[in-house]
């Protein structure tokens, strides 16, 4: 946008504009430049992907042949290094001493093995067919299910893990092998959890939390809710414990409303409106903030919904209310809500259970007319949400024209207010 001839464009379509504009003018030429980070992806330790290469005197350096890899690394029970500089490999002879895949002379294998980054470099091809056993993946389903929807991880990953696996989904594209040149289209950083003293958790400041104590005290749900509860998933936040405190008492009253519904025999019901409208706004909030992974407010919602539903009778909460809402919130507390699902009667599991849909009509906000009197005359007429505070509906009615011109800059002597039908005006 603001950009002249180019506005509108994608901008793929942009560049190539650009520098055909450039080499119209006479003021330029495309070019592709780019910067190698060198990678040096031997490591002299046991726990790697064996480089397959072997060493005969006569051919010098030979790969290992398709139908022998994988190259499997052998069992070992001493794996430590041995100060020499080389490999721990180097002291297995069943391993090193081979034969040459060429001329089947006395070879020796490679003992260095691959740096962990070749393997985290194309993982995710591997996750579409784990169980494939001739080739390192099935194009077919990588085809399918690649490339990789949502990438979450932490920001440390973006100059290192991110850039290698890029490259390698390149090469992996010219060789035909991949339909997609970027692995990861989209990419977010969770934040970082800080210690409740505002630093990193270090087992040396000894200020470490961790989350095995956590579940151990107040249950792997109420942990998960904290955290997705306790800031802006991208950002920064100090531990706080008093919060998982605070979640755990917030399921115990989820926990409280559903056993009380289900004692009370969970009857069908009989919602009012208002019930209904607020079941559909609660999946639309919810829907929608899981969708920008904004679990924190996602949470908020159903806490505040939680606050409703509390103040029902189990005959005027309503089977969907209540349904919806265990569904909405499996998701973050995945095992206490499956516990509801069974009590509420059904059979299979709430997570394969379908994500709520929410009616767009029942979720507007109801806009109601508030009649303005002047001692006991209709002078004007208002549209507000229903439920506005009484105090912002006292100063919309106040700044009306119709209503100052009758005051003539005087303060009212008193403002009568029913709550979504009137303002009566004392002059
Ligand atoms: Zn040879």
């Amino acid at each position: 946008m603001n950009s002249g001839f180019l506005d509108g464009m994608k901008t793929a379509d942009a560049i190539r504009a650009v520098c055909q504009y450039a080499q119209e003018h006479e003021i330029g030429r495309p070019t592709v430049s780019y910067r190698m980070r060198d990678w040096l992806i031997s490591r002299q330790r046991y726990w790697g992907c064996p480089i397959p290469i072997v060493y005969c005197e006569r051919d010098g350096v030979v790969p290992v042949p398709d139908e022998l890899l994988p190259v499997v690394l052998p069992d070992m029970t001493d794996y430590q290094p041995s100060g020499t500089g080389r490999s721990p490999l180097a002291n297995v002879s069943e391993f090193v001493n081979t034969t040459c895949p060429k001329c089947g002379g006395p070879a020796h294998r490679e003992t260095d093995t691959l740096d962990g980054f070749a393997c985290s470099s194309w993982y995710f091809l591997r996750f579409a067919s784990p169980h494939y056993a001739s080739a390192p993946f099935e194009k077919k389903a990588g085809d399918y299910w690649l490339p990789v929807d949502l990438y979450v991880g932490g920001a440390e990953h973006a100059v290192m893990h991110l850039l290698y696996a890029r490259m390698w989904t390149k090469v992996m594209y010219d060789a035909g092998l991949v339909k997609f040149t970027e692995p990861f289209p989209v990419l977010r950083n969770q934040g970082m959890i800080w210690a409740a003293d505002g630093q990193k958790m270090s087992k040396s400041k000894g200020n470490v939390v961790t989350p095995d104590a956590m579940v151990e005290k107040y249950g792997a749900d109420a942990l998960r809710l904290w955290e997705l509860f306790m800031g802006p998933f991208e950002e920064a936040t100090n531990w706080n414990e008093e919060g998982v405190v605070g979640t755990a008492r917030y399921l115990n009253r989820v926990w409280s409303v559903v056993r009380r519904y289900v004692e009370a025999g969970s009857p069908e019901g009989n919602p009012a409106l208002e019930t209904v409208r607020r079941a559909h706004k609660t999946i639309r909030t919810v829907t929608e903030h899981v969708e920008r992974l904004r679990f924190n407010t996602a949470l908020a919602a159903l806490m505040d919904q939680l606050n409703y539903l509390q103040r029902l009778a189990s005959e005027e909460l309503g089977r969907f209310a209540l349904e919806s809402y265990i569904v909405l919130l499996a998701p973050m507390a995945p095992h206490i809500t499956e516990e509801i699902w069974r009590a509420l009667g059904h059979s299979e599991s709430v997570h394969i259970e379908s994500w709520p849909k929410y009616d767009a009509e029942l979720t507007r906000d109801e806009t109601v007319t508030v009649v303005v009197q002047i001692n006991g005359k209709v002078r004007d007429r208002l549209q507000v949400n229903a439920g506005t505070p009484e105090e912002e509906v006292r100063r919309l009615a106040l700044d009306r024209d119709a209503v100052s011109k009758h005051l003539a800059g005087k303060a009212p002597r008193k403002v009568i207010y029913v709550p979504d039908k009137l303002v009566s005006i004392v002059a």
